[in-house]
């Protein structure tokens, strides 16, 4: 068998083009521009080539990107100053605080004081706990772009069961909440598991969250699951050492052999992630103003 390639890129496409759309409609009928802000700490490569794209992407579908650069000293007192003007601020719908921040500054406090209302990362604790309950929320991104995918794949994910390998508060834990909100039968499993092949391969839909090369064969993967990698590797690559490749957690040929579906990377769940962010500031926009929420760009 050889597995239905799910082409992220092209999802995430067509969802930057419903957020656009959407905004336009907005813009003309509402007079509202959606506003997304962005705060990035210190002079992290990684974080500032996250920070440009997200901001592109925000300005290519329509919104008002606001990007502050904070130097890499910044005390928590004036971090905390910003978020605070931000979430008074009405042009600004959503706020994102960088992640990882410097090691002087408390992650948990400065992500549970963006207003919930406007935090689309989805890590504020009022957001995980309205998640949790099945209440309405923000979701984390990365997670709901692999539910948009496994609900254009299968329309009904009801009763299947899925595995989720990983149990990080920003992907594996809301995935599994997200999957159980959808009826699943829901399996975390993580370092710790026994027998973690065996696990696997009662998954009808096998989520690799785990931050290890190709850690996951073929042999582990049910004939006909579908298998959504989350995992952003960089490795050696195979045949030139002196470059480097991007790989999953899951390996990809073995895998693709016996899945029914599978997601690549890179083209995979990496471009859904900032889509969903353009999406939930969207839904947030819309929120806050009292209007109907985007259709299909929500969990
Ligand atoms: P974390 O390191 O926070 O969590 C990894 C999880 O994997 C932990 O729960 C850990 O278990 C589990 N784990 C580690 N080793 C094993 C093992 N041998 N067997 C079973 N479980 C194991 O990672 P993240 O959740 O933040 O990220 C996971 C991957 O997803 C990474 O590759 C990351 O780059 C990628 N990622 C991709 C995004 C995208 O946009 N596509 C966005 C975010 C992340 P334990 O808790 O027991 O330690």
């Amino acid at each position: 068998m050889s597995a239905t390639i799910i082409d992220g890129k092209a999802f995430a496409a067509k969802v930057r083009a419903q957020v656009a759309e959407h905004v336009a409609r907005l813009k003309e009928e509402n007079g509202i521009t959606p506003g997304l802000a962005v705060v990035l700490v210190g002079e992290d490569p990684a974080s500032q080539v996250y920070v440009r794209s997200k901001g592109k992407q925000t300005v290519e579908v329509g919104m008002n990107s606001y990007e502050h650069k904070l130097e890499a000293d910044t005390s928590e007192a004036d971090l905390l100053a910003l978020i605070a003007r931000l979430n008074n601020d009405p042009a600004v719908h959503g706020i994102l605080v960088q992640l990882p921040l410097p090691g002087h500054l408390n992650s948990d406090l400065v992500i549970n004081s963006i207003d919930p209302a406007k935090d689309v990362d989805g890590f504020h604790i009022s957001n995980v706990g309205l998640l949790g309950t099945g209440q309405k929320s923000m979701v984390p991104c990365t997670p709901l772009g692999c539910l948009m995918m496994l609900r254009d794949h299968h329309g009904s994910l009801s009763g299947m069961n899925a595995v989720v390998v990983g149990r990080s508060n920003i992907v594996g834990k809301p995935m599994a909440q997200l999957l159980l909100g959808d009826s699943c039968t829901v399996t975390i499993a993580h370092s710790r598991t026994k027998d973690l092949g065996a696990v696997c391969r009662g998954a009808d839909i096998l989520v690799a969250a785990v931050g290890r090369p190709e850690m996951i064969p073929g042999d582990w993967v049910k004939p006909g699951a579908t298998v959504i990698d989350v995992g952003i590797n960089r490795i050696q690559h195979p045949e030139n050492p002196e470059k480097t490749k991007l790989v999953g957690d899951v390996d990809y040929a073995s895998c693709a052999e016996v899945a029914g579906a599978i997601t690549p990377v890179p083209g995979g769940v990496g471009p859904m992630t900032i889509a969903c962010l353009l999406a939930n500031t969207l839904t947030a926009c819309c929120r806050a103003n009292g209007l109907a929420e985007p259709e299909g760009l929500t969990a």
